[in-house]
C-alpha cells in the first residue's frame, strides 16, 4: 500500500515485510500484546476486563509517551488478519466487556478484515490518540460502536513540541465530530458503555492552559448527554524527560483542571486520583496473548 491513512500523509510504501512511513509499521498488524485490563475507565471494564490488543508502531509518536517500546520501538509480533480475528474470539471468551484496540489507526486495513462483517457480543473499541483523517474513520462505521480518542491538544505549541505535529487540533476536532456523527450520542448498559464517544485527556505537567481550552472545545462542541470525558491524571515522566516534562503534574495543577472541568459543565465522565500516576497503568509487552 501506498499509505495516507492519517493526517501524517507519508505517502510512503508499506507492503508486508516493508516498514515506512511515521508510524514505521509494515501493511500486516503487529502487536505487543493482547489482554484483559483493568485500568481503562469502569465503563469500559466490567466485571474481567476490557479486552485490549495493544498494536505497536504511533503515527504521533510523542516525546513523553509511557508506551515507547511500542509505539516507537521494535517489540511487537507480526500477525494476520486471521489471527487477529482468533485473538479478538479468545479475549471474548475469557469475557472481555469489549474489544479494546489500542492505536490501530495504522492497520485499519488488517483490523477491518479481521472484525468481518458481523456484529460482535461485545462493543467494538477504537482507542486512538485522536490525530485522525475523518475519510479513514468512515470505513468504520458500523464496525466500531465506542470510539475512545485522546484529545491531547487544543494548542498548536504543545503538540508540535512534543508531537511534531502543529496541526493535531486540526485533526482530532473533525475526527471526533466524525466519530460522534456516527455513533450519537453515548449509551450505558448496565453501567458498561455500548455506544459512543469517550474522550480521554491527559493532563500534562505546566500546560494547564492547553488543558483549558481542551476542556473549552468539548463543552462547547457536545451538550450533556452526548459525550463522555476523561480527565487523566496518569502523566509518568519518562528517562531522559527535560523541563516540565521531567516531572509529575502538581496536586495544584490537577485540582485546578478538574476545577474548570466542572465550571464548564463538564459533568458526564471521569477523573482520576492523582495517586494514579503509578507504572501499573502500563502492561509488560511481552507479546502474551498473541
Ligand atoms: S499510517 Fe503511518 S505511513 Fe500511513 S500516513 Fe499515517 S504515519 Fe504515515
Amino acid at each position: 500500500m501506498i499509505c495516507h491513512l492519517c493526517p501524517r500523509d507519508c505517502g510512503a510504501e508499506r507492503t508486508e515485510t516493508r516498514r515506512g512511513g511515521v508510524c514505521g509499521m509494515p501493511s500486516v498488524p503487529v502487536a505487543a500484546r493482547a489482554m484483559l485490563h483493568q485500568w481503562e475507565e469502569p465503563c469500559l471494564v466490567g466485571e474481567h476486563g476490557a479486552g485490549c490488543v495493544f498494536f505497536s508502531g504511533c503515527n504521533l509518536r510523542c516525546c513523553f509517551c509511557q508506551n515507547k517500546p511500542i509505539s516507537q520501538g521494535e517489540v511487537g509480533k507480526v500477525l494476520t488478519a486471521e489471527r487477529l480475528r482468533e485473538i479478538f474470539h479468545g479475549l471474548i471468551d475469557q469475557g472481555a466487556a469489549c474489544l479494546d484496540l489500542v492505536t490501530p489507526t495504522h492497520f485499519t486495513d488488517a483490523v477491518l478484515e479481521a472484525l468481518g462483517d458481523e456484529p460482535w457480543p461485545v462493543p467494538v473499541v477504537w482507542n486512538c490518540g485522536g490525530y485522525e483523517k475523518p475519510e479513514t474513520l468512515r470505513r468504520l462505521e458500523g464496525k466500531v460502536q465506542v470510539y475512545l480518542p485522546d484529545l491531547k491538544y487544543a494548542l498548536p505549541g504543545p503538540a508540535a513540541k512534543y508531537s511534531g505535529a502543529a496541526d493535531y487540533f486540526d485533526w482530532a476536532g473533525r475526527a471526533i465530530w466524525e466519530m460522534y456523527r456516527q455513533t450519537g450520542p453515548y449509551k450505558m448498559e448496565n453501567g458498561l458503555l455500548t455506544r459512543g464517544v469517550l474522550i480521554r485527556h491527559l493532563v500534562l505537567p505546566g500546560e494547564l492552559e492547553n488543558t483549558r481550552r481542551v476542556i473549552d472545545w468539548v463543552a462547547e462542541t457536545f451538550r450533556p448527554g452526548e459525550v463522555l470525558f476523561s480527565l487523566m491524571a496518569q502523566y509518568t515522566p519518562q528517562p531522559g524527560a527535560v523541563g516540565n516534562l521531567a516531572r509529575h503534574v502538581t496536586r495544584a495543577e490537577y485540582r485546578a483542571a478538574v476545577a474548570y472541568m466542572s465550571n464548564c459543565g463538564l459533568a458526564d465522565g471521569y477523573t482520576q486520583e492523582r495517586t494514579s500516576a503509578k507504572e501499573e497503568y502500563t502492561p509488560d509487552f511481552d507479546l502474551t496473548g498473541l
